[in-house]
Parts: C-alpha cells; structure tokens; sequence
C-alpha cells in the first residue's frame, strides 16, 4: 500500500492520478490532497477515490499553506504528487525533500526554479550523486538491489512481495522525462551521447510567419494533442514548455545543455529518446496520454492498470520528426541561450517572467508575441545578475522581483 498526498488534485494531471487511483484499488491510501479552489469538487473527486481511507482535504489560496506543509512532514506519506501549477509547486516539493519524501514530479517549474538546490537533497534520498549517477552493484543507484530485483527479474511477482521499495527522490510526470528516465533504467549515463525531448510543435506547428502575428488568446488555449491546464497550453504554443522541460531535464538528468536536444514530432507517439555513445538509441513509445507517465511515477517500480489500449504500431505506419524553427518559435530559443548560461538565476528569470507574461495574455493585458518579449526582457536586465540564489527565500525573492519588473514591463506594452 502507497500513502500518498497529492497537491492540486482538482487539475488535468491531479484528476488522471485519482483516476490511477481508481484502476488499481487497494494499491494506494490516499492521505491528503489540495486544491486552490474548488472545495467540493475536491470533494467529489477524492469521495471514491479507489483507496483506502479518508484522505485530508485543504484548499489553499496562499503559496507554500502552513497545514500542507505541516502535513507532508507529519502525514508519514511514502510519495507526493506536486501537480500544481506555476511557481507554487517549489515550496511544497521542497518541504517534501527536506521531510525525505520522494516526490512524482508534474510541477517542472519547482525545478527549474530550484533544481540546484533540490537534486542534491533528491540524490542524498536515493543514495547515489543524481538519480542515474551510474550502475552500481547491479542496480541503478537509488534502486536498492532487492528492488532492481523485483522489476527485471521477478516482474510476475507484482506489487505486494513484501519487498522495500527505495524510490528516487524524484521521479518525472512529464511525459518526456519519464520517457528519458525509462530509457536510461540499467544504463550507464556516462555512456549517453545526448538525450533528445521530442515536442509536439503545439496548434501553430505549421503556421508561417504571418499567421504567427494574428494568434490570439482563444488560439493559444486549443492544443491539437493533449487536454491540459490553461498555463501549459499556452506555454506548448509558444514552445516555452519544451524550453522549461530542457531545464528540467538539465538537472534531473544532470546532464549539460549542449547533451539536450528538441526534435518536433507531431503525432506525440515517441515520447523521448536517449541515444548511446555505441549508437544504440532508446525511445519510450505509447498514444498520448499523461495516464501512462502519471502510473509509472506513481507506482515505481511497478507497472500499474491505467485503461489505456495495448499500443499497436500498426496504427502509425508513419511518424514524422523536423528540427524546431526558434525564429517562429523565440521562446524555445530564449530557453536554449538560457542552458548555455546555465545559471539559477537565469532560469529562475526566464520562469518567473514566462508565468507573468501568459498570465498577463489569459488576462488581456498582453499579446500572445509580447510573451516572449517580455522573457527576453527579462533576461537582459541586469538585476537578475546580483541576487543570491542558494536557498528557497533567495529564489522567492528572485521570483517576486522579477514579477514586480514583469508587471512594470507589461504596462508599457499596451
Ligand atoms: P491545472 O491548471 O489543470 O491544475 C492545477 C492544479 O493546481 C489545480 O488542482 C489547482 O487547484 C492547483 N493550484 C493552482 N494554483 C495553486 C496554488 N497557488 N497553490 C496550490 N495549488 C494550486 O494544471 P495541470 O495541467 O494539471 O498542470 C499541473 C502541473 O503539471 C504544471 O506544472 C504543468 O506544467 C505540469 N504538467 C502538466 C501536464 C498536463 O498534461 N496537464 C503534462 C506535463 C506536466
Ligand atoms: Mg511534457
């Protein structure tokens, strides 16, 4: 039995998990979960939530809520999902690391606000320098050797083989990251060549220069692929969330920028890829569909029931991959500076400036172009450069900064 918690359970990523929940009954007991709002559809959704247990409800409208905190420390929970949206996962997924709770990992931008102050806690929980800091004994380091076990060589045993689990600090949601971290298990990462995300390109994949000027609020909140919160919808248009992914992968992978790539690929069937120094390249595959790396996180190492139909290569005699085009697309290529920077500071700017400016489209204050000027604004000023970035209030200080020169920006735009 997993004790989990859950932060932002009434989102796109926190719904699928309870429905994870509800296609593995008896494998979770849900001990809490949070919403910003919505009390009673909280309610709803977590009153048959296939678990055993009445699960802790708080509705929160402040960052980093006293009781949540107090409850990842106190509710002797073996997993937290932070799938909240924005800025407002860190707090949470860093108290959780400092309870030495292992934490699935939807909220990206807790990493690429904190990564470099997160990882090294995560590496200590999974008692290897990074989460594939290399084979040791057997096994994956942070894997203990009874658990690498139990997923190569007794997979017909399942879960409930009384066998301890040792769970990496952290383990990715997003749908390439998972891919990656799939693709890496029993590697070697000293033998990876690049690690490459794959990018479904969003709704103006094809649009031409032009028809990038007239794109509105309404076009940016359609997604061709996947259904998801307001905020990363808008942030696949511009390609801003492949840009915070390649960070999330800097440091979840603790790989440097120039090993990261971003190959377009329309259908959104290979979900990523790592390719070997000997040129072996391994890709993780399925429709698309955040069940998959939403039951992978949640149940590590074992593999879960999500619904989903067996996937059929037949289905897709032909997929398509095309190099990203940063000049349609300003905010992948603003991220991409950002790596070869590769400073806290900087991608703590790009982040906090990216949030104001989508949310100052979903609020008509800005166009869907000035998102990435005001990024790009953001990163060229120099206060960015003078803030000490090494704890969790230097980073929010950061953050509150940037918001307030974001804010200041933006009215000289309309
Ligand atoms: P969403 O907007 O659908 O849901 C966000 C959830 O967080 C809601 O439960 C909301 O109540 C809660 N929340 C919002 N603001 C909060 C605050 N200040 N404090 C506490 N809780 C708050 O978002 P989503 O699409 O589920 O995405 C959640 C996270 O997962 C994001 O970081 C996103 O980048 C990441 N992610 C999402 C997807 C996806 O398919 N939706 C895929 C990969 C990664
Ligand atoms: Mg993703």
């Amino acid at each position: 039995m997993i004790r989990l918690g859950i932060i932002g359970a009434t989102g796109s990523i926190g719904e699928q998990a309870i429905g994870v929940l509800n296609s593995n009954r008896g494998r979770f007991h849900l001990k809490f979960a949070t919403a910003h709002t919505r009390r009673s559809e909280l309610e709803l959704l977590t009153c048959n939530h296939g678990s055993h247990g009445v699960p802790e409800l708080f509705v929160t409208s402040e960052i980093g809520s006293q009781p949540v905190l107090d409850a990842i420390h106190l509710e002797n929970i073996d997993l937290l999902l932070v799938a909240s949206e924005g800025v407002s996962g860190l707090e949470y997924t860093y108290a959780a690391a400092n309870a030495g709770v292992p934490v699935a990992l939807a909220n990206k931008e807790s990493l690429v606000l904190g990564g470099h102050i997160l990882m090294p806690i995560f590496a200590e929980m999974g008692g290897g320098s990074q989460m594939f800091g290399g084979v040791s004994g057997g096994g994956v380091s942070g894997v203990s050797g009874d658990t690498f076990g139990a997923m190569f060589g007794g997979a017909g045993t399942g879960a409930g083989t009384g066998a301890q689990i040792v769970r990496p600090g952290v383990i990715p949601v997003d749908s390439e990251h998972s891919a990656i971290f799939q693709s890496l298990m029993g590697q070697d990462t000293s033998s990876v060549a690049k690690i490459v995300l794959t990018a479904s390109g969003g709704p103006f994949r094809k649009f031409t220069p032009s028809m990038m000027a007239g794109i509105t609020r309404e076009m940016a909140l359609f997604h061709p692929n996947w259904s998801m919160g307001q905020k990363i919808t808008v942030d696949s248009s511009t390609m801003m969330n492949k840009g915070l992914e390649l960070i999330e992968a800097r440091y979840l992978f603790d790989m440097p920028g120039d090993k990261i790539d971003v190959v377009v690929h329309g259908e959104s069937i290979v979900h990523s890829y790592v390719v070997f120094k000997d040129g072996a390249t391994i890709a993780q595959m399925g429709v698309p569909s955040m069940l998959a790396p939403i039951a992978f996180a949640l149940g590590y190492p074992y593999r879960l029931e999500t619904g989903l139909p067996t996937f059929d290569m037949l289905k897709y005699p032909t997929l398509s991959f095309e190099a990203p085009d940063t000049a349609r697309f300003p905010a992948l290529g603003l991220a991409q500076e950002a790596l070869k920077v590769d400073s806290p500071c900087v991608y703590i700017g790009l982040n906090a400036a990216n949030d104001m400016a989508v949310a100052g489209l979903l609020n008509d204050t800005i166009g869907y172009n000035d998102i990435a000027r005001v990024v790009a604004h953001i990163l060229d000023s120099e206060f960015l450069y003078k803030t000490d970035t090494g704890t969790i209030d230097g980073v929010q200080s950061l953050v509150d900064e940037v918001q307030h020169k974001s804010t200041q920006y933006m009215k000289r735009l309309r």
